[in-house]
């Protein structure tokens, strides 16, 4: 069953929900990154947020990175989303494990360390919007509940989960996000908070084969909710050649020299991909034409 992205609204218009599978999706990171079960819980829940978080985006070729910048063993952690449902990560030591906390958790919190969260919103006009967060719990999901109501001034609930099979691929993964819209009574929101009382965690929701839909249906359990489009999500990096060289030729002239005289050619790998591109001598010749040029 391919991932999905569900958004719904409360007919009242008080709260925005948004329901993800994505277990498919992280399986794929898993597969390109070789993660440890923390780190593939660390990832998955951050891609599982970008995939959110993204489909707010109204520019086409916008983007939406996540980044947490943490002193915990899995290092630098990063998610871009696109609007059209397209994510790629990275985490920078994909081998890093650590043992289970006493409730037979994963140990995301630690993995992950004290530091900072940012979100940047690059809308493909001037400066992107970067906002900017200390980690509270490292649990991502927490840290971007901070986010949401510290820099946008947006009460949320979120919910992110990723359960890992003893063979480390991933059994189930997935995320929901409520977000309490201007207006909002008290009285509703009384209601919501009763309503989310108790509630299963997203793995076991998904172990019960709920979808988006059933997912948003019984977190909003006591509001009537009409669902405004279910649409297909994925893991997809959209590097190529093209990209690579511009990089390189961003590196500046006496960089690129560098590389021809000491190593004669360069290869390049896709941090979100792993996939190589080679660049021979003629082809880093030209590049270096092109950098005198720029
Ligand atoms: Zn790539």
């Amino acid at each position: 069953m391919s991932d999905t992205l569900t958004k719904a609204i409360s007919k009242d218009g008080f709260f925005k929900i948004t329901a993800v599978v994505s277990t498919e999706t992280v399986n794929q990171a898993q597969k390109l990154h070789q993660t440890a079960p923390t780190a593939s819980a660390a990832l998955g829940r951050l891609l599982t947020a970008g995939l959110m978080m993204a489909d707010e985006l109204k520019e086409e070729s916008a983007s939406l990175t996540l980044q947490l910048r943490g002193d915990g063993p899995l290092g630098i952690l990063a998610a871009v989303a696109d609007a059209k449902g397209g994510v790629k990560g990275y985490v920078a030591h994909p081998e890093a494990d650590l043992p289970l906390k006493e409730n037979g958790k994963l140990d995301v919190g630690t993995g992950v360390g004290k530091g900072f969260l940012s979100v940047i919103r690059d809308l493909k006009m001037k400066e992107p919007y970067i906002g900017q967060v200390p980690i509270q719990t490292g649990e991502i999901g927490d840290d971007l509940a901070y986010y949401f109501m510290q820099s946008e001034q947006v009460p949320s609930v979120v919910g992110l989960g990723v359960l890992v099979d003893r063979d480390y691929s991933i059994s189930s993964a997935g995320g929901f996000l409520i977000q309490v819209m201007p207006g909002c009574d008290e009285r509703s929101l009384t209601k919501l908070e009763n309503s989310l009382q108790g509630l299963m965690s997203v793995t076991e929701m998904l172990s019960q084969g709920m979808n988006g839909e059933d997912i948003i249906k019984y977190l909003m359990l006591g509001f009537e909710t009409e669902i405004l489009k279910t649409v297909p999500v994925a893991y997809r990096c959209d590097c190529g050649r093209e990209r690579m060289e511009r990089a390189i030729v961003s590196l500046g002239r006496k960089e690129i020299q560098g590389i021809i005289d000491e190593q004669g050619e360069a290869e390049i790998v896709c941090q979100f991909c792993n996939k190589g591109y080679l660049f021979e001598r003629d082809a880093l010749c030209t590049m270096l034409e092109r950098a005198t040029r720029e």
